[in-house]
């Protein structure tokens, strides 16, 4: 079923939810971790203490970490600063060319990583072409950039019949 491939292999509502010892595992040694509206709202400029600690915590616990965002250099770098991760800036998901990228930065193979992001027609989709475990995320706030705005509708629409799928 075409769905299928915007449906995530996991939801979690936050980012703070992620099951990580499920993760283990699995297998899973890498976390690509879209920005904006996963981690942190779309129009906040940097990582708040939750968050660094977060990203903290999953480092102690064995993961690595990469951020991968379709937003500008400007704004990955900024947000970035503190949390000094690995980083990719305009993502161009869907696309699968700069997760392939995030992963060569991470030394691992998609069957290792997984993908956490908010949006099922950019993250889950290019995490399920490039062979990764796809996490989707309930979007932090209901504020979006306009050209997510567009395909918040249709979207709600896919995730129904997931949501209905998985009894959730
Ligand atoms: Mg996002």
């Amino acid at each position: 079923m075409i769905l299928e491939r915007f449906f995530p292999d996991i939801y979690v509502k936050s980012v703070y939810e992620l099951p990580i010892e499920k993760l283990k595992a699995m297998g899973i040694k890498g976390l690509v971790f879209d920005i904006d509206n996963t981690v942190a709202p779309f129009d906040i400029a940097e990582p708040d203490d939750d968050l660094m600690e977060l990203f903290l915590y999953l480092k102690k616990q064995g993961f690595r970490i990469c951020i991968l965002s379709n937003n500008n250099r400007k704004r990955v770098q900024l947000f970035n600063k503190n949390l000094k991760t690995l980083a990719v800036h305009k993502a161009g998901k869907p696309g699968v060319r700069k997760l392939k990228l995030a992963l060569k930065k991470l030394k691992l193979s998609p069957k290792h990583t997984a993908i956490i992001g908010d949006q099922i027609f950019t993250d889950m989709w290019c995490g399920h072409k490039a062979g990764l475990i796809c996490i989707l995320t309930a979007p932090i706030c209901d504020r979006d950039q306009l050209v997510t705005k567009v395909k918040r509708g249709l979207e709600k629409q896919v995730l129904k019949v997931y949501f209905k799928r998985e009894g959730k």
